[in-house]
């Protein structure tokens, strides 16, 4: 039986695992690195399926109107523009820092979760009854306790100690290195769509935060402009002086945070759990934020954890675990392999954009490919099916 879970790394994985299981009877203690609430290098864009989820555990009331602004669907601007709707209705855009303060406060009234700051784990040794770890309080550098627990959950991202630790580092998930960085401007929102404008080896993301709020983030291969330790001088200008039309937009306007990149994409675990320990979000699995459903996955894996909760300690259960989320992680590695062989392939990335410009219901439902809300098979059958290929291969004037 479960008794005590430590979740290792307290950002949006680890605290929605947090709410996610504080509905069973066991005792949660969660260690962050930093102090909540917290800041990271983000698109911020949270799809309906995520969203979804934020709804079914109460975070959304949480989350206020001023830092978060719904999105209704992704607009691919190249040398044509396609606008995809979503069906299944709005994404959000929500700043790190508010969607980080929601899911603190979600969790504060959780008499069975204990949230501890500025604490990191150093090691773990697991035999078969429990789990024995060391933590480090980081304000004094002490080691603060040696404890048991009955699980470990890490959630400390894409660097994953834990994952380290338990020997559960897969294969790196491509070669080329990839790198975002974002920045936040003083602007009315122009769009409700969060628009992904292309170029050859770099795109930019326009993500509408707030009524006064834009945030611009861009995804480039490493060779197109090289970052050194994490610096790179006038970053931001180099990456604006790729999108004239969007550079023109901020010109004038108040710069609400100071550009931030980080690299380093791509990585993946063996497996989801081994033995009394298990990874959720970045820690399991990022390949690159291409696809903007990275909160999302994290979301999805600490839901399907707590609906396998009660028999995650047997071997059928780790299996039926085991199966859900390597089901999850396969589709989010061939969407957003898709979308990175557009990046690579601009003759084929334009005649695509073309393509999904005449016909906006196939990118609709390509958009909920990508969520896992529609399989092909559904779109297949649907009612709307046959009717929705003839009118669009047959009938487009
Ligand atoms: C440029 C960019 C744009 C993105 N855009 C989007 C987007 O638009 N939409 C989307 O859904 N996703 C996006 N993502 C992905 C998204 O940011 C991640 O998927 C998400 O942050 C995963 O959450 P996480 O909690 O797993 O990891 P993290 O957010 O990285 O949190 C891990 C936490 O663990 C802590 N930690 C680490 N090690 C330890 C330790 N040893 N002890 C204690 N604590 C520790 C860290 O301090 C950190 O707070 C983007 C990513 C990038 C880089």
């Amino acid at each position: 039986v479960i008794k005590k879970i430590l979740i290792v790394g307290g950002g949006p994985a680890g605290l929605m695992t947090a709410l996610c299981l504080s509905q069973h009877s066991v005792e949660i203690t969660v260690i962050e690195k930093q102090s909540w609430p917290l800041d990271k290098v983000c698109g911020e864009g949270i799809m309906p399926k995520g969203y979804d989820l934020l709804r079914k555990y109460g975070v959304s009331k949480q989350i206020q109107a001023l830092s978060s602004r719904p999105f209704t669907g992704i607009t691919y601007i190249d040398s044509s523009v396609a606008e995809g709707h979503f069906f299944s209705g709005p994404g959000y855009v929500v700043r790190r820092t508010e969607l980080s303060r929601a899911l603190y406060e979600s969790l504060k009234g959780k008499t069975n979760v204990t949230l501890i700051p500025t604490t990191e784990l150093v090691s773990l040794y697991q035999d078969p009854t429990s789990v024995q770890v060391t933590l480090r309080a980081l304000s004094n550098q002490h080691i603060i306790c040696e404890h048991r627990y009955d699980l470990i959950i890490g959630c400390d991202g894409i660097n994953s100690k834990v994952r380290k630790l338990a020997d559960l580092e897969g294969p790196n998930l491509r070669k080329q290195n990839r790198i975002g960085a974002r920045v936040h401007y003083q602007i009315a929102p122009w769009t409700t769509q969060v628009e992904v404008y292309w170029k050859d080896g770099i795109e930019c993301y326009v993500a509408p935060v707030a009524s006064d709020c834009v945030e611009f983030v861009f995804g480039w291969n490493q060779d197109k402009i090289k970052i050194k330790q994490g610096r790179c001088p006038e970053l931001e200008k180099k990456l604006f002086s790729y999108f004239p039309e969007l550079e023109s937009k901020i010109l004038g306007h108040h710069r609400l945070s100071k550009i931030e990149a980080r690299g380093g994409f791509a990585r993946s675990a063996k497996f989801p759990i081994s033995g009394r320990v298990l990874l959720i979000g970045d820690a399991n699995v990022f390949l690159d934020p291409i696809t903007g459903e990275g909160l999302s996955m994290a979301f999805e894996q600490a839901h399907i954890l707590s609906q396998s909760f009660a028999n995650i300690m047997s071997k059928e259960g780790q299996r039926s675990f085991i199966d859900q989320i390597q089901s999850l992680k396969a589709r989010y590695i061939n969407m957003t392999n898709l979308a990175l062989f557009l990046c690579e392939h601009p003759l084929i990335r334009r005649i695509a954009i073309r393509f999904l410009a005449t016909f906006p219901l196939i990118f609709q439902h390509i958009l909920e490919l990508n969520m896992g809300t529609r399989s092909l098979c559904d779109i297949y059958r649907s009612q709307k099916g046959i009717s929705f290929f003839k009118t669009e291969f047959f009938e487009v004037k």
